[in-house]
């Protein structure tokens, strides 16, 4: 049997550099390795209000995005989470087998709620991630490319598919987290301290789009915050500026760290920041031309009108699996 890489995205926003390099290319990569699934998580987006149109047209521009970077629909599953309905009912089991004290510890709801305090944080952003977890284990998945942000959420997902078997026999597929070494976390550029967001504090100066203009994206890796060491050198401690730019450009060409240090001996930041802008400017280029052939409403209707039929599949024979294990059916 074709073992099951699944990844997702929150419609919630502008894809970024980030969302590339730390899990869509992953998936990309290994897509025909796979049965594969992309979902375009927007239960997940309205964890908090979105304005509805805004919503739906995020949903559009999320997968002709995916598309554009090299998700193939006749290889890949893509559907629309709040299509499957078993994503719903699942997400409310597994809310049963989770400790009030799990959910605590989550990085999201534990930065939000020191912000304002528990009384004033959305129950949504305190439960979402048990439908993260359904999300997962409806479809047997194997494998779950994701950057390191979400890896908590992967560990989460197998501790309650344990739980789940213990209590009920032998039911949910144990699921693995990829994160690759290199890239799982993209630094802001602007702020090497924080992860690249698609929403950011400083006019979007340390966030590369992947739809920005390409002197847009430039301008922002040339003027990219660094250090007066004056040395290109991976240390993420000592040079997280530097590092991240050497992360990005060996994620895209899979040059090693040691290599991209040899070659730029000697030599000053200038350089080295002109050949990372060219690169990431290049990738740009590729994913904004296919980006047009993919921002056609009537085929992506029609491609998430299909996934959503397949996935439905699968969810409904995991569903039914659950209700019988548990006595519900
Ligand atoms: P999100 O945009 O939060 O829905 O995330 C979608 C996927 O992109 C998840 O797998 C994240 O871990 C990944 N991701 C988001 N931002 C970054 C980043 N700055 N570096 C690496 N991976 C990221």
């Amino acid at each position: 049997m074709n073992r099951v890489m699944l990844t997702g995205v929150r419609p919630s926003g502008n894809l970024t550099l980030g969302n590339y390099l730390g899990a869509i290319k992953n998936f990309v990569d290994r897509q025909e390795s796979y049965k594969s699934y992309i979902f375009i998580a927007d239960l997940h987006a309205v964890t908090s209000y979105k304005e509805p149109n805004f919503l739906k047209e995020s949903v559009y521009n999320c997968i002709a995005m995916y598309l554009a970077c090299g998700v193939d629909e006749n290889k890949t599953i893509i559907f629309k989470q709040s299509d499957v309905l078993e994503h719903g009912t699942f997400g409310f089991i597994m809310t049963f087998q989770t400790k009030m004290g799990e959910l605590s510890r989550m990085t999201q709801f534990k930065a939000k709620s020191q912000g304002c305090g528990k009384e004033g944080v959305d129950t949504g952003l305190f439960v979402y991630p048990t439908l993260m977890v359904a999300d997962i284990l409806l479809y047997n998945t194997d494998i779950v490319p994701v950057g390191k942000d979400q890896q908590q959420h992967v560990e989460l997902t197998r501790d309650l598919a344990e739980r789940f078997n213990k209590r009920y026999g032998n039911t949910l597929n144990m699921p693995d987290v990829y994160v690759d070494v290199i890239g799982n976390k993209i630094l802001n550029l602007q702020n090497p301290a924080e992860k690249m967001n698609k929403s950011d504090d400083g006019n979007n100066k340390g966030t590369i789009f992947l739809m920005d203009d390409l002197n847009v994206a430039r301008k922002k890796i040339m003027s990219s915050v660094t250090d007066n060491y004056n040395k290109v050198h991976f240390d993420e401690d000592l040079q997280p500026g530097i590092s991240n730019l050497m992360s990005i450009l060996a994620k895209i060409t899979g040059e090693t760290f040691e290599s991209i240090e040899k070659r730029y001996e000697g030599k000053g930041y200038g350089d080295f920041k002109k050949e990372v802008a060219d690169v990431v400017c290049s990738l740009l280029e590729n994913i904004q031309e296919r980006f047009k052939k993919y921002n056609n409403k009537e085929l992506l209707d029609k491609i998430l009108f299909n996934g959503a039929n397949d996935a439905r599949i699968d969810a409904s024979e995991t569903l039914n699996r659950v209700r019988k294990s548990m006595g519900l059916n």
